[in-house]
């Protein structure tokens, strides 16, 4: 896989399971749903804990998130607060103890690892902080990867396109190292657009960069959402930024704080 390959921490009992109770309708998805379109991404009763024995932590709580078709969330809060793990979550990186994601319809829980890595490279597109780039391909393979995995004939032409559409023409033949920062985070956007993902998640996608160029991602990232109605989740610690989504949504120690709408 291009993106990241998941952390599977697989599904045990905790005290916080209602799964055994919470079936359909039992979960309470009472905020957060102020769109009016079909949730792209649904997330109900959520809770996640990672880590080993004593340093085992609680992560995600009781988390009910609804992002209509088309809407652009802002995710904000302090660090360590649960936004990455929770976009990795929605992202079908990491799967939940309990609780149901959907994304595009589709039950992320009920696909296996392989339907899942499947689903990602088809519907999610997903931009980190550091890029990700494959180092030993050029910024044109790097771009072929997900369209080639997703068996589209043309894989070479489409990622020129996206790179174009990035302002990389000339820069098609480029390997990672011989990129700037910027350049590499533009390459990772084209690569994270180009099967015209349901969804896409962006985490801190300015936060290796200076101000500027961050700037300049993060008019590609409305861009490449605006124009394809993709569904946008952006984690960020810029408040202005969030401010430019349809919704920011706030996390404090792995719950949602005040859902509040941007008009
Ligand atoms: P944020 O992105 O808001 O800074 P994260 O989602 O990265 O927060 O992390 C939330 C909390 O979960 C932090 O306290 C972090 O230390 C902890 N955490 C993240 N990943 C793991 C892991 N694999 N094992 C144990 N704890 C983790
Ligand atoms: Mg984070």
């Amino acid at each position: 896989m291009v993106t990241q390959p998941g952390r599977w921490t697989g599904r045990p009992a905790f005290p916080y399971d209602r799964s055994a109770s919470a079936g359909p309708g039992g979960t309470k998805d009472r905020m957060n749903d102020t769109s009016n379109h079909p949730p792209a991404i649904r997330l109900s009763g959520v809770n996640l804990s990672l880590g080993r024995d004593a340093a085992r932590v609680h992560i995600l709580k009781d988390i009910d998130l609804h992002i209509g078709t088309g809407e652009a969330v802002g995710l904000v809060g302090p660090s360590g607060s649960g936004k990455s793990t929770l976009l990795m979550v929605a992202a079908g990186l990491e799967r939940p103890d309990t609780g149901a994601v959907f994304v595009a319809g589709e039950d992320l829980g009920r696909l296996d690892e392989d339907a899942l890595a499947r689903f990602r490279g088809r519907h999610v597109g997903i931009v980190f902080q550091s890029f990700h780039l494959i180092p030993t391909m050029t910024a044109l393979e790097n771009v072929a990867v997900p369209l080639e995995l997703a068996g589209s004939p043309d894989a070479f032409e489409r990622a020129a396109q996206e790179l174009a559409s990035v302002g990389l023409r000339d820069r098609v033949n480029h390997y990672p190292a011989e990129l700037s920062g910027g350049e590499q985070q533009r390459v990772a956007l084209a690569r994270a657009l180009a099967p015209h993902p349901a969804i896409l998640v962006a985490d801190e996608p300015t936060g290796n960069l200076d101000e500027s160029t961050g700037r300049e991602i993060i008019e590609l990232l409305f861009a490449g959402h605006e124009k394809r109605a993709t569904t946008l989740v952006l984690v960020t610690h810029d408040m202005a930024l969030a401010q430019r989504c349809d919704r920011v949504v706030r996390l404090r120690s792995g719950r949602i704080e005040t859902p509040e709408t941007v008009a």
